[in-house]
C-alpha cells in the first residue's frame, strides 16, 4: 500500500506544531499534524504566557489569544536564595494558563484552518530516504517537508543526528502543581532568581493549583532534587516529593542547523528556549510558524529540499536574540559575577525593571547588551573587586 501524501507533515501537536500546522493549512497547503498524544494532554511547564507570547499568537492565527481563561498578573514578588528582595506592583503583565487548556486551543486552532488530525497516534519510523513516516499501526504517511516540532526529546532531531540534545549543555526543570491557594488571584507571582544554579525558581498562584519549580543548568546542578525541596520548603510547601516530575528544557542550547534539507525542527527540537528566563512557547509558536512559510515557499518552488536554506534565513533574528542572552546570562548566573548581580538587583530599580519586562516577554535582548556595552567600564571594575571579595 502507498503512502498517502501531504505536502507537509508535522509531527508534535504543541505550540510549535500547532502554530506550523495552522500556517500551512492557511496558506492552502495540505498538512497533517501529528502527536502521540490525544489532546487534551499535559505537559510539564509554568504556562507562563508572555506579552510576545499574545504577540505571536495573534499574528500567526489572525486574531488575538482570548485571554479570558488565562489569569493576569502585573505583580511579582523576587527571592535571592529565600532572601526577600521585595514585590513591584506595576510589573508589565503576564498571563498563567494550564497547558491542558492553551495547548488543546492551540490544537483546535490549527484543525480548523483544515490541518489533517493525527493526533493520538504514535510514530514508529521516520524514513528520511522514501520521505514518509510510519504510524505504529503501519500506515506510511508521505511528506514534501516534514517539521520535527516533537519537543525536547525529539525523535526527528535523533533521527538526524543522532541525539536529540547535548547532554553537556541541557537544562533541566523540576516543578509540582501544590494546591491553589484561595487568594491566588490576588497573589504576585514569585521568582527566586538564585534557587538553582544558572537558573531560578518560580511559583505562579493559579486559581487551580499553584505551580512551583526550579529549573537550571543540568550539568550545573549536581542536586537539582535538594535545590526543590530547599525552594518549596521556603514556599511553605511540604511533603510534595512523590509529585514532583522533571524534564529536559533546552536553556541556551539551540541547534545552529536546525534541520536538513526538506526536514526542519521547530520549538524546543530546535532548542529554542530563551537561556535566561526558560521562556520558550513564545519561541515555539514563531519558529512553527517560520519553519510553515520556509516549507511553503519551497514547495511552491518545486524544491522542498531547500527548505532548510529559507528557514535559516529566517531564524537569523532569533538566533541572534539567543545568542546574545547566552552572553549575558554570564553576567547573571556565573557564580563571579552573581554577588555583582545581587548587588545590583538590590539597589538598582532600573535592573529589576529590565528583568521584568525581560520576564514579560517585552525586553529584547539587543537593547540590553547595547545598555552593558555602555556600562562595560564599570562592570570590569566591580568584578575586579568581587574577584578580591570572594
Ligand atoms: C519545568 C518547565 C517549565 C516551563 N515553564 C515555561 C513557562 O512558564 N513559559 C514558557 O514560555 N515556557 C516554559 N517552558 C518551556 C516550554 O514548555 C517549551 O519551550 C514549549 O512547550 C515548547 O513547545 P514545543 O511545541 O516545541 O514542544 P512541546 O510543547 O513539548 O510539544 C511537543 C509535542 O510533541 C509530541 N511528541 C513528542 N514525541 C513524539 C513522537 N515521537 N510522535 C508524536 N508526537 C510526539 C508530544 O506529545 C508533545 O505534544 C517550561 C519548560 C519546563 C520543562
Amino acid at each position: 500500500m502507498g503512502a498517502e501524501l501531504f505536502d507537509v507533515v508535522v509531527i508534535g501537536a504543541g505550540p510549535a506544531g500547532s502554530a506550523a500546522a495552522a500556517t500551512v493549512a492557511a496558506a492552502g497547503h495540505s498538512v497533517a499534524l501529528i502527536d502521540r498524544k490525544a489532546f487534551p494532554r499535559d505537559k510539564l511547564c509554568g504556562g507562563l504566557i508572555t506579552g510576545r507570547s499574545l504577540r505571536y499568537f495573534a499574528e500567526i492565527f489572525g486574531a488575538p489569544l482570548d485571554v479570558t481563561p488565562l489569569e493576569r498578573r502585573a505583580a511579582i514578588t523576587f527571592q535571592f536564595q529565600g532572601r526577600p528582595m521585595g514585590t513591584i506592583h506595576d510589573a508589565p503583565p503576564v498571563y498563567l494558563s494550564m497547558r491542558w487548556d492553551f495547548d488543546h486551543h492551540l490544537v483546535k486552532q490549527a484543525l480548523v484552518r483544515g490541518a489533517v488530525d493525527l493526533t493520538g497516534q504514535e510514530i514508529a519510523e521516520v524514513d528520511l530516504a522514501a520521505r514518509h513516516v510510519v504510524l505504529s499501526d503501519g500506515r506510511r504517511i508521505g511528506y514534501r517537508v516534514l517539521i520535527g516540532a516533537d519537543g525536547v526529546n525529539s525523535m526527528v532531531a535523533r533521527t538526524l543526528f543522532g541525539q536529540s540534545f547535548d547532554h553537556a549543555r541541557i537544562g533541566f526543570g523540576l516543578e509540582i502543581e501544590a494546591p491553589a491557594n484561595p487568594r491566588a488571584q490576588e497573589m504576585p507571582i514569585s521568582v527566586d532568581i538564585a534557587a538553582a544554579a544558572w537558573g531560578y525558581g518560580w511559583s505562579f498562584p493559579k486559581q487551580g493549583s499553584t505551580t512551583i519549580g526550579v529549573g537550571g543548568l543540568l550539568a550545573e546542578n549536581e542536586d537539582m532534587k535538594g535545590a526543590m525541596a530547599s525552594y518549596l520548603a521556603g514556599q511553605g510547601v511540604e511533603g510534595a516529593a512523590k509529585s514532583i516530575k522533571g524534564q529536559f528544557l533546552p536553556f541556551g542550547d539551540y541547534r545552529k542547523l536546525p534541520g536538513k534539507g526538506a526536514v526542519l525542527l521547530a520549538g524546543d527540537a530546535a532548542g529554542l528556549v530563551d537561556p535566561i528566563t526558560g521562556e520558550g512557547i513564545a519561541h515555539a509558536m514563531k519558529s512553527g510558524q517560520t519553519a510553515a512559510l520556509a516549507a511553503v515557499g519551497a514547495i511552491r518552488s518545486g524544491r522542498p529540499e531547500h527548505a532548510l536554506t529559507a528557514y535559516r534565513r529566517r531564524l537569523r533574528p532569533l538566533h541572534r536574540s539567543l545568542r546574545a542572552a547566552t552572553l549575558l546570562r554570564h553576567l547573571i548566573f556565573r557564580p563571579r559575577c552573581r554577588r555583582m548581580f545581587e548587588t545590583s538587583f538590590r539597589n538598582s530599580s532600573s535592573v529589576r525593571r529590565q528583568y521584568m519586562e525581560l520576564l514579560a516577554g517585552e525586553l529584547e535582548y539587543g537593547v540590553i547588551v547595547k545598555a552593558c556595552f555602555r556600562r562595560l567600564p564599570r562592570i570590569l571594575r566591580l568584578l575586579i573587586q568581587s574577584k578580591g571579595v570572594r
